[in-house]
């Protein structure tokens, strides 16, 4: 999962590699200003993320340890210098990688704390090598409190990268019958795009809308007066919390809020019942699952009015939810 403190750890570890190598090399070239000053320059970057990121205090203390004995050279290269930067280097990769899993557990919808679901495994039927491949290519968590699925780890390279597909217009004007079963009045806040199906279903319908894109609409200071808000792309990032939290603001008492997610639970039906591989499209970072909308709805001080797994191929679900 792409947050700011998981890039950060991605470029301790490669830091850290590229330390060891550049003191493996101070170490056959003795006596090389240069190298000492890169070596401890590096060290002292690590020592300052480390203590950011509130590591292990005696990793912090052999980092510093490591840096000072360099600078000063006091050390001698011998066997027992590179027994202890060894070790160290297998202490900051593991302390990172606690750093790291840490993070992962954190789920991005709620910040409750997420296990493993399952190890995918992607096997390939040949690639221009003629080999075949058995990598897991993803890992999906699944939340303990919320009991949503988000993604803590995907491998890039054999994924293409698909622009969404827009919605039929049969299925919009259906949503829109939908809502319009439930919704108390005709107002409308619709975030999202202008030129989507869905929008032009909406307006065609007769609601009076207004209309903010996702990133106006977090920093709008708009508060509850729509009758109907609709979230056309509930974003997979970490913002998601922020707009749908944003969205219930915006509700008038009795008002209700629908949006959409992806149905993990029904990708891995079609791989079981059909073997069709959810692998070669690209995955959202948080799926829905039907009571974890129902806990997700809840924390936003909203009801689940309706839910609905629609979709063949690629399953979602539909939620309209009601402020209490
Ligand atoms: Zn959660």
């Amino acid at each position: 999962m792409a947050t700011g403190r998981m890039n950060q750890l991605v470029v301790m570890v490669n830091l850290c590699s590229s330390v060891v190598e550049g003191i493996e090399h101070l170490i056959t070239s003795q006596g090389n200003d240069r190298l000492k000053e890169d070596a401890v320059s590096g060290l002292l970057t690590l020592e300052e993320n480390l203590k950011v990121l509130q590591a292990d205090k005696t990793v912090i203390h052999e980092t510093r340890w490591m840096a000072e004995v360099i600078k000063n050279w006091l050390f001698v290269y011998d066997r027992e210098f590179r027994d202890r930067l060894y070790r160290w280097y297998f202490t900051a990769l593991k302390e990172l990688r606690n750093l790291m899993f840490a993070e992962i557990e954190i789920c991005p919808v709620c910040s409750g704390k997420g296990a493993v679901h399952y190890g995918a495994s992607l096997y390939m039927e040949g690639d221009e090598a003629g080999k075949e491949l058995l990598k897991p290519v993803r890992i999906f968590m699944k939340c303990g409190e919320c009991g949503n699925y988000y993604l803590a780890k995907e491998e890039p390279w054999i994924i293409k990268r698909k622009k969404r597909a827009e919605r039929s217009r049969a299925r919009c004007s259906r949503i829109l019958a939908d809502i319009k079963g439930l919704a108390s009045d005709g107002s409308m806040l619709f975030i999202g795009s202008q030129n989507s199906q869905l929008y032009k279903e909406a307006a065609s319908a007769g609601y009076e809308i207004s209309s903010l894109i996702e990133s106006e609409a977090m920093n709008s200071g708009k508060k509850g007066s729509y009758g109907v808000v609709i979230i056309e792309h509930l974003t997979d990032s970490r913002d998601m919390n922020a707009i749908l939290d944003k969205a219930a603001d915006c509700l008038a008492d009795g008002g209700i809020l629908w949006f959409d997610g992806p149905d993990l639970d029904k990708s891995m039906d079609l791989l079981e019942k059909k073997g069709s591989v959810l692998w070669r499209e690209a995955a959202s970072e948080v799926y829905l699952t039907r009571e974890g909308t129902k806990n997700l709805a809840k924390l936003f001080g909203l009801t689940v009015k309706s839910l609905k797994r629609v979709g063949t191929t690629r399953g979602r679900i539909e939620v309209i939810a009601k402020k209490a």
